[in-house]
C-alpha cells in the first residue's frame, strides 16, 4: 500500500512520463509528415545529355541533308522549325516528309528514299550519344533502397522518352514517368507510319507511364501538383530536380516543393545550342525569356547539384539517420 506522498510522486512520473511518450510521438508524426520521400526529376539534361545527343545528331543530319538536296542551309533550319512547331516537338520522325524544300528536291521520289542516309546518321549519333551522366544509375539505385519513389517528369513526348528510359536501362527504376503525349499524327496516318522503331525498343514494362495534358509546357505548377496528388504526396515530402532555372526551378519553387538545380546539365553556353533555337518547336517568347533568364540569373535555386544528380542524395539521409 503507497502513502499519500508517495502515490502523488507515483502519479506525477508517470503523468511526465505520458507527457514525454506523446512528445516523442509527435515528433516522430512530424518528421515522418516532412520527410523527403519523393523524388520528382526532370529527364533530359538532368539524368541523361540530351543537348548533346540531339546536337550530334541532327547537326550531321542537317548536313547530309544540305549536300544531298542542294537545299541552302538556312532556308532548311526555316522550314524545319516550322514542322516542330506544327507538330510541337523538335523529335519529329517524319520530318523528311513535311519540309517543302525537301520534297521538291527528293521529287518524283519520296524524301524518306532519296535522304535516307541523312536519316541513317541521324539515328545512328542518337544510339551512340544517349546516355547516362555518370553517377545517375547508383544514385537513383540508392534512394530506391531508401524506399524514395522515383517519379520522372519531362516535357518531351512519349514515343523518343520511352526510347531514351530503355535505351538507358531505366525501365522499372523510375516507379512512374509523365511526359506529354505523342505529337498529332498526320492526315490519314498511324502510330505505326510515324514512329521508326520496333516495339520492344519504345515499349516500358516495368515503368507506369502517365501522360500530362497535350501542349501542357513547364513551368506550370498545377500539373506538378497535380502529379504529387496523384502518386499520394504533398508538396513538403517531395524533392525535384531539374537543370532548367525558368522551367524546372521556378515551378517548383512556386509550387511549394524543394528545388534542386541540375547545374551540371545546363546547355544553354555550348556551341550548337543556337542551332536548337533557330530550328526548335518553342515559341519565340519563350526562346527571348530563357535568354533574359541565363543573362540575368533572375532565379535563385535552394539547392545546386554542381557536379551530379548523386548531390540529391543526401537531402533523402536527413530524416532517416
Ligand atoms: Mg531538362
Amino acid at each position: 500500500m503507497l502513502s499519500p506522498r508517495q502515490a502523488r510522486l507515483w502519479r506525477l512520473r508517470h503523468r511526465r512520463g505520458y507527457h514525454l511518450v506523446c512528445r516523442h510521438l509527435a515528433c516522430v508524426l512530424m518528421s515522418y509528415e516532412t520527410r523527403k520521400s519523393v523524388i520528382v526529376t526532370d529527364l533530359d539534361n538532368t539524368l541523361w545529355d540530351w543537348f548533346d545527343a540531339w546536337y550530334q545528331s541532327f547537326s550531321a543530319m542537317l548536313a547530309r541533308l544540305t549536300e544531298l538536296s542542294g537545299v541552302p542551309q538556312k532556308d532548311l533550319e526555316r522550314q524545319i522549325r516550322q514542322v516542330h512547331q506544327l507538330r510541337g516537338t523538335t523529335e519529329y520522325s517524319r520530318l523528311l516528309h513535311e519540309v517543302p524544300a525537301l520534297i521538291a528536291a527528293a521529287a518524283p521520289a519520296s524524301p524518306a528514299v532519296a535522304f535516307a542516309e541523312a536519316m541513317q546518321v541521324l539515328n545512328a549519333r542518337r544510339e551512340a550519344a544517349t546516355r547516362l551522366y555518370p553517377g545517375v544509375r547508383n544514385a537513383l539505385d540508392e534512394l530506391k533502397k531508401l524506399g524514395v519513389t522515383i517519379v520522372a517528369y519531362t516535357e518531351s513526348l512519349a514515343y523518343w522518352t520511352e526510347w531514351r528510359v530503355i535505351h538507358t536501362g531505366l525501365d522499372g527504376v523510375i516507379d512512374v514517368l509523365y511526359s506529354a503525349p505523342d505529337h498529332d499524327w498526320p492526315d490519314g496516318a498511324t502510330a505505326d507510319d510515324v514512329t521508326v522503331l520496333t516495339p520492344s525498343k519504345y515499349s516500358l514494362k516495368q515503368t507506369r507511364h502517365q501522360h500530362v495534358p497535350s501542349g501542357v509546357i513547364k513551368p506550370n505548377v498545377e500539373v506538378l501538383h497535380s502529379i504529387l496528388d496523384e502518386q499520394g504526396f504533398r508538396p513538403e515530402q517531395a524533392v525535384y530536380v531539374g537543370d532548367s532555372l525558368m522551367k524546372d526551378v521556378a515551378m517548383a519553387q512556386d509550387a511549394g516543393v524543394l528545388d534542386a538545380h541540375a547545374e551540371y546539365g545546363q546547355v544553354q553556353k555550348k556551341t550548337g545550342y543556337d542551332l536548337l533555337r533557330r530550328v526548335s518547336h518553342w515559341p519565340d517568347e519563350v526562346v527571348a525569356r530563357e535568354r533574359e533568364i541565363a543573362r540575368s540569373a533572375l532565379i535563385e535555386p535552394t539547392i545546386t547539384c554542381q557536379r551530379s544528380f548523386a548531390e540529391v542524395v543526401p537531402l533523402f539521409l536527413r530524416d532517416r539517420l
